[in-house]
């Protein structure tokens, strides 16, 4: 196995408390939590520090809640900013030993290291001097995973906390890291994992067991790509620094076969323009606040109108909806022949700002779009495709 990468994947510890900590010094011995907006009634908790920690707040709260589990709590509301200036500092460290540093949300990366063996030491090595640098340089701490891929590195950060590093080599595959919890591995979701449950697999060891039909047939070949992570089989390479830089505006247009008449075929065309939208979204990151919509008469007359999205999404099915509700507000008599969306106020996705998100947006959605989407990366375009585009002949 001379081939092996060396993965990091690193994961700031209780990023947003200890971030708003180191600028209200004052605060240090009380109980602190971060929330959305403290003065709304439905505003949940994004963070909190270890004395609050240990009267029972925790994250996804409503602020309620937490209050009545520790009166005395202090509510910061979230600096998405001040988050910012942390997560770009500590990606700057992470630079200095590679060129590959993916982020993924903002206070997790996943770096390759594999060639900077020679200059800086092996994976181990430079996870213990990222830490160090990010303790004495930021005054914060970060957890280090260390494996040969980005799905077991990311378990490795997730196995001990705060400050430490945690190599998952080869042999501690079958000795840790299949007696792991099922849920614990990336991309399993708790509806997966409740399922996966029933079907008598409890952890990672049990996936990688477990024969790949029956988990294609109950998950589709979203159950092939578990096992396949479970085997550490995930090659999936780190993105190059900056390349998943925000981009400030994203759209996607089509013009169909045929025109479009009916409701139904409106409501059908914004469906295959959001999802290859929604793809674009996906493999960037991103969410809209935001959208336009461009409607093309067949007389070539076009219409444009604009509507806030009631939440930052990148779900095919948000979009979608959302364009069909604007378009009716819009709509004239005559055939279309182009339909566009176009998002704007991008945001990444972990964004903590906003307030109830979590009794919103649909989890079940978000889940099945996700694995749609790693679906079609991982096996092309055409490896599949929802139930509601099957009579298409818009396209
Ligand atoms: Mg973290």
């Amino acid at each position: 196995m001379d081939t092996d990468r060396t993965i990091l994947h690193c994961d700031m510890n209780g990023f947003f408390a200890s971030v708003e900590m180191l600028d209200h010094p004052e605060l240090i011995d009380k109980p602190v939590a971060v929330s959305g907006d403290p003065d709304h009634r439905r505003g949940i908790i994004l963070a909190k520090n270890e004395i609050a920690k240990r009267f029972g707040v925790s994250t996804g709260e409503t602020i309620w809640q937490a209050k009545r589990k520790c009166p005395k709590l202090v509510l910061l509301q979230s600096r998405k900013g001040l988050y910012s200036k942390y997560s770009k500092l500590a990606n700057q460290i992470y630079f200095s030993y590679t060129n590959k540093v993916e982020p993924f949300g903002i206070d997790e990366s996943w770096l390759d290291v594999t060639a900077s063996a020679a200059l800086h030491g092996d994976g181990k090595t430079i996870a213990d001097k990222i830490r160090a640098r990010i303790k004495d340089e930021l005054k914060l701490t970060v957890s280090v995973g260390v494996s040969f891929n980005k799905v077991f590195a990311k378990l490795a950060s997730d196995y001990k906390k705060p400050d430490a590093t945690t190599v998952f080599d080869r042999n501690s595959i079958e000795s840790v890291v299949y007696n792991l919890p099922a849920a614990s591995m990336l991309f399993v979701g708790r509806s997966t994992a409740a399922e996966l449950h029933k079907m008598g697999i409890s952890t990672i060891g049990d996936i990688a067991a477990f024969p790949e039909a029956p988990l294609v047939a109950k998950f589709g070949k979203h159950g092939s790509l578990m096992k396949k992570y479970a085997l550490g089989l995930d090659d999936s390479p780190v993105a190059d620094y900056g390349s998943h830089d925000p981009v400030k505006s994203i759209g996607n247009h089509i013009t169909f076969k045929r025109d479009i008449l009916t409701y139904d075929d409106l409501k059908k065309g914004f469906a295959i323009v959001a999802q290859k939208l929604s793809q674009r979204m996906h493999r960037k990151n991103i969410q809209a606040r935001c959208i336009q919509i461009t409607i093309k008469m067949s007389d070539f007359t076009v219409v444009n109108r604009q509507t806030r999205l009631k939440w930052p999404t990148n779900l095919s099915s948000d979009l979608a909806e959302a364009a069909y509700k604007c378009a009716l507000t819009c709509m004239r008599d005559g055939a279309i022949r182009m339909l566009g969306i176009s998002c704007c106020d991008l945001i990444a996705p972990d964004s903590p700002f906003q307030t109830d998100l979590f009794d919103k947006i649909d989890t079940k959605a978000v889940g099945r779009e996700n694995a749609f989407f790693s679906v079609k990366e991982a096996f092309g375009d055409s490896s599949i495709m929802f139930g509601s585009m099957l009579d298409n002949d818009l396209e």
